[in-house]
């Protein structure tokens, strides 16, 4: 497939990550050319265009948090951002789910075998949003579904990811959706602070494609390949059986370790 906007924009999610920046190609480190629309809608952006690096919060933080985004300060409350768990997640593990590069990738351009075609609003213009399912999405959300309290949380805004997820998630697995507003803006990137979902976290696992998203809690991370175009992927039906083991787990880093061969 062409290489998208998004796709070079998503690249930036590497740049963030200094472990990982010396396995990208140097074509991927260059800024993209014009990207504005889509830096505002899709995930976990470094801030090219500000200048001072925003105020960094502590790993987990539990008071008044200010974060700093395109100058203004937005101000989060200490609350937990899940509900009370219901009643048929009781002695589940929670896994937080990433959207982008690890369910579905979208584009702006259009995909001739796109699975949904969303419409999206970006200053008084409607966009047409492709988007393209993972292989092997739909298995993957339904056994995860019986495993776990599966919480959607993307870096993107709900005026994308919602609708997306609605078509994606038609059997209902997701409990909560936690979008942008809910991420901490840290060093020029959208952080899943996993301290402030409300559960344990030592029974709390994050399913995502991008290192920058898990840095407060890498070790509760299953890492997982970006997915683009490639309809041979199989990463999501490989990692059922390592969820399936995990399902299992008293404490998941013991378990998380114990799959790592520590
Ligand atoms: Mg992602």
């Amino acid at each position: 497939m062409e290489s998208s906007v998004i796709t070079q924009v998503q690249k930036e999610d590497v740049q963030v990550s200094p472990k990982t920046a010396g396995q990208v190609s140097r074509s991927a480190l260059k800024q993209p050319r014009s990207c504005n629309i889509f830096k505002a809608l899709f995930c976990c952006l470094k801030a090219q265009d500000d200048p001072k690096p925003p105020p960094t919060p502590p790993p987990s933080h539990q008071a008044l948090l200010e974060a700093q985004e395109n100058g203004m300060v937005v101000k989060q409350s200490e609350y937990s951002l899940l509900p009370e768990i219901e009643a048929q997640d009781q002695g589940k593990l929670c896994v937080v789910i990433d959207l982008d590069e690890t369910l579905v990738h979208s584009s702006f351009k259009p995909i001739s075998n796109a699975d949904f075609i969303v419409p999206v609003e970006i200053e008084g213009t409607t966009h047409q949003v492709y988007v393209m399912k993972r292989p092997y999405v739909d298995e993957f959300l339904q056994r995860m579904g019986e495993l776990f309290e599966c919480v959607l949380f993307t870096a993107s805004l709900a005026k994308y990811a919602d609708p997306v997820t609605d078509l994606l998630d038609h059997c209902g697995v997701f409990r909560t959706r936690l979008f942008r507003e809910s991420c901490v803006f840290h060093q020029g990137c959208y952080v899943k602070d996993l301290s402030r979902l409300g559960r344990d976290l030592n029974k709390t696992l994050i399913l995502d494609n991008s290192p920058a998203s898990y840095i407060f809690h890498p070790n509760n991370a299953v890492p997982v390949v970006s997915w683009f175009d490639d309809m041979d992927d199989a990463e999501l039906l490989n990692l059922l059986p390592v969820f399936e083991e995990l399902s299992q787990a008293e404490d998941v880093y013991t378990q998380l370790d114990l799959l790592r061969g520590h």
